[in-house]
């Protein structure tokens, strides 16, 4: 697949781009301090159970996700309905000198922020007109089901 409206969706996801920039940092100091949390014990993290989630999911290890929530980048955050979502990039190492890119999936309630929920983990490079050249921008909203 690719874009069906590339000029469409470059100007949407920059105008939601540069919404997000606004509160960027703020939300990545609350990744940081739910990492830190975590790194000491004092947070949770939990894996969302649907079905759809775990044939989604199958292709990554528990202890890869883990990885990419402790050294991976946020490159997406939003909040709504009570809840913070983050979008985290990393790329995994699967054998010596190859790499794998992972998007992770997670949401953060307002209301407990030493706890996190895994909501989908994927390889972006299966929808990979979404994004740039290093999965780290999002730049098509054609099909974005899942990711
Ligand atoms: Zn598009």
């Amino acid at each position: 697949m690719i874009c069906r409206n590339e000029l469409r969706c470059a100007q949407v996801t920059n105008e939601r781009h540069a919404r997000m920039m606004r509160h960027f940092e703020e939300d990545n100091d609350r990744f940081s301090k739910f990492r830190d949390a975590y790194e000491n014990g004092e947070a949770d993290l939990a894996f969302d159970d649907h079905a759809e989630f775990r044939v989604l999911w199958r292709a990554f290890s528990e202890s890869q996700v883990l990885e990419a929530l402790l050294k991976g980048e946020v490159i997406e955050s939003h909040y709504r309905n009570g809840e913070y979502g983050f979008l985290i990039w990393y790329n995994v190492k699967i054998a010596t000198r190859q790499y794998r890119p992972m998007h992770v999936r997670v949401n953060m309630p307002e209301n407990n922020q030493n706890f996190m929920m895994v909501m989908t983990v994927y390889d972006p490079r299966t929808k990979e007109w979404i994004w740039t050249e290093n999965y780290t921008r999002r730049i098509c909203l054609c099909d974005t089901r899942d990711q």
